[in-house]
C-alpha cells in the first residue's frame, strides 16, 4: 500500500492511495490538469483512479473533484450532508453515500471523526490515517492511531504568526478554536503523546499567511525524537511512500 501526497495547504488538497491496482483520491482542490501533471511527476497516471473520496465541503477539497471525476468516469464518495453542501459546486457526477466504512474494490476506508466548521471526517485506510481540518484532536483520533504505520497530519499554523498576522480576529479566533484547524504544537503534541511508533508523519495544510516550512521543522525538531517527517509542499506534489 502506498500514500502519495498531490497538493497540500489551503490552496488545494489532495492525495491518493494506492493498493493492489486499486487507486483513490482523497480529496481533490486542484484542476484536472494539474492533478494530472503532479501525479505524473510521481509516476502515476490519473487515468488509473478508481474513484474520489470528499472530506467535507470546502474548496480546497472539492474544487477538482467535479472535472475529474466526469474526466474519468468514476464515482465521488461522500457524506450525505457534505454532499448536500456542495452539490451544485461539484455538479452532475456518480455520488456514493458513505456513512460507516466503506469498500472501493479492494480498499477499506473508514471515516474517522474530525472537529471542523462544517460537517467533515477523516480516513484509516488500512494502516494509513489521513487527519486533516480539524481543530482538535479528536477521541477517534487517538484511539485509531496505535494501530497506524503512517499517517497525514494538519499542522495548520504557527501559533504566533497567527496571532501577529494580517488576519482579522473573527478568523483568528475560528482557526484556532476547537472547530477550526491544528497548530503546529498542536500536531506535535499528538505525535509525541501517541505516534511515537509511525513510521511516517506528513505534515500536512499548511497556512500561507500563518506558518512556514521551517517553523513546522522547528516544532518538530524539538521534539528531541528521531520521529520520520516530512513537511508536505503548498506549491507541488510531496512525494510517495510506501509501506510494506
Ligand atoms: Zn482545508
Ligand atoms: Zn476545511
Amino acid at each position: 500500500m502506498e500514500l502519495s501526497v498531490i497538493a497540500s495547504g489551503s490552496n488545494g488538497n489532495c492525495c491518493l492511495i494506492r493498493s493492489n491496482g486499486t487507486s483513490v483520491l482523497f480529496d481533490a482542490g486542484k484542476s484536472f490538469g494539474e492533478t494530472a501533471r503532479r501525479m505524473a511527476a510521481l509516476g502515476k497516471d490519473i487515468r488509473n483512479v478508481d474513484g474520489i473520496v470528499l472530506s467535507h465541503a470546502h474548496g480546497d477539497h472539492y474544487q477538482g473533484i467535479g472535472p475529474i471525476a466526469r474526466r474519468l468516469r468514476v464515482p465521488v464518495y461522500v457524506r450525505q450532508e457534505v454532499y448536500s453542501a456542495c452539490r451544485k459546486r461539484l455538479g452532475p457526477v456518480d455520488v456514493r453515500h458513505f456513512d460507516g466504512s466503506f469498500r472501493i474494490r479492494d480498499l477499506m476506508i473508514t471515516p474517522i471523526e474530525t472537529a471542523h466548521d462544517v460537517a467533515s471526517c477523516g480516513f484509516v485506510v488500512g494502516r494509513f490515517g489521513i487527519f486533516t481540518d480539524t481543530g482538535c484532536v479528536t477521541a477517534q483520533m487517538r484511539e485509531v492511531i496505535p494501530d497506524l504505520d503512517a499517517v497525514l497530519l494538519e499542522s495548520n499554523y504557527d501559533e504566533e504568526m497567527l496571532m501577529n498576522g494580517p488576519y482579522p480576529r473573527h478568523l483568528k479566533e475560528r482557526i484556532a478554536s476547537d472547530f477550526g484547524h491544528l497548530s503546529n504544537d498542536d500536531a506535535g503534541d499528538f505525535i509525541c503523546r501517541h505516534g511515537r511508533h509511525l513510521s511516517m508523519v506528513f505534515l500536512a495544510h499548511l497556512s500561507e499567511k500563518n506558518n512556514s516550512a521551517e517553523k513546522v521543522k522547528e516544532t518538530f525538531e524539538s521534539l528531541n525524537s528521531d520521529q520520520p517527517y516530512v513537511v508536505c509542499s503548498r506549491f507541488r506534489e510531496t512525494g510517495t511512500y510506501r509501506l510494506d
